[in-house]
């Protein structure tokens, strides 16, 4: 029997523990170069109609979550966008690859969403593209180590601010002329959000941020008929990590601390988005689903 998100298994085996060797990246880090592999679902997703006709906005889905976002929204029948940095084409370029087998229109957009033009200017060269807009998965996040808040320069706290929880705001800003009622905005939290590591404290900041965003925007949208909600992961591997995500005795055992004893991988975070962008959660807003292996969200 081929394996699909829906077979029945031991989560814990269902991915091996990662044997991880060191490795470093310059960030952004490159899917094609993590070892070992990570799996977005592309042998695994199957869909089954939920987004249909619906059109997606996805930053950051060259790779990692991003990618198995887009490769899930894609098979249940939505136009994929995604947005990348232009040092990642060839992971952009692979991500078209697989979702353009589907049966939905994909487009990519390269640029960088610290800047503020191009953040408010996605929404408009959406609908040119796809002539709507109806889901925004907010992914794009940008995290480096650093263990002494007297060490953290300015340059790295504004990017990460920037990066993270700033675009959001200009992303949806410019993204409600077009939003119709039913539309669903979903942005990628963390469990750093509740849990901070000492070395990720910028980084952890904006996550408490965009944690506080998606509730207090969740309150502002209902007035329009728009949802919004996050999803939370837990320590998934991605080429976020080994780019100076964690420092090196921590990133060969990526993972090996949560309950499950493993990382969890890209594919896993997938159906959450999933959920929280179809109609299926219409009674949910401003609320957050971890995927974290079993580290509890409050
Ligand atoms: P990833 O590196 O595969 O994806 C992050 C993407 O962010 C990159 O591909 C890049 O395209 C984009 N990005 C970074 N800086 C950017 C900039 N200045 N402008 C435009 N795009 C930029 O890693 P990932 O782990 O899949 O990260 C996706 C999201 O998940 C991030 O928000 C991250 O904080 C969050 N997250 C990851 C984990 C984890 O353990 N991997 C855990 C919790 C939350
Ligand atoms: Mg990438």
């Amino acid at each position: 029997m081929t394996r699909t998100q829906h077979t029945m298994q031991d989560p814990r085996s269902q991915y091996p523990a990662l044997d991880i060797p060191e490795q470093r990246q310059k960030e952004p880090g490159l899917d094609s170069e993590l070892q070992p592999k990570a799996d977005h679902g592309e042998t695994t997703y199957v869909g089954s109609g939920k987004l249909q006709g619906r059109k997606a906005l996805i930053s950051g889905a060259d790779s990692g979550i991003g990618r198995a976002v887009a490769i899930a929204f894609a098979r249940e029948g939505a136009d994929v966008a995604i947005t990348y940095l232009p040092s990642e084409q060839n992971d952009a370029e692979e991500t078209l690859r697989i979702i353009s087998k589907e049966a939905g229109e994909t487009i990519a957009i390269p640029g960088d969403l610290s800047e503020e033009t191009f953040a408010q200017d996605l929404p408009n060269n959406i609908m040119k593209a796809f002539g709507g807009l109806d889901i925004i998965v907010n992914n794009a996040g940008k995290q480096i180590y650093c263990d002494d808040i007297t060490k953290l320069s300015t340059d790295q706290l504004d990017a990460t601010f920037r990066t993270n929880i700033y675009s959001m705001f200009w992303i949806v800003q410019s993204a409600l002329e077009f939003l119709p009622p039913g539309a669903s905005i979903i942005n990628t939290t963390s469990i750093q959000s509740y849990q901070p590591s000492a070395g990720l404290l910028d980084y952890a900041s904006t996550k408490g941020a965009i944690t506080s965003f998606t509730k207090g925007l969740s309150a502002q949208l209902i007035e329009r008929g728009i949802r919004v909600n996050a999803v939370a992961p837990g320590p998934i591997w991605t080429p976020l990590q080994p780019s100076f995500g964690q420092p090196m005795e921590k990133l060969t055992h990526f993972g090996e601390q949560s309950p499950y004893g493993r990382a969890g991988q890209p594919a896993e975070c997938a159906p959450a988005y999933v959920f929280l962008a179809s109609q299926e959660s219409s009674y949910t807003t401003g609320e957050v689903i971890g995927v974290t292996g079993g580290n509890w969200t409050p």
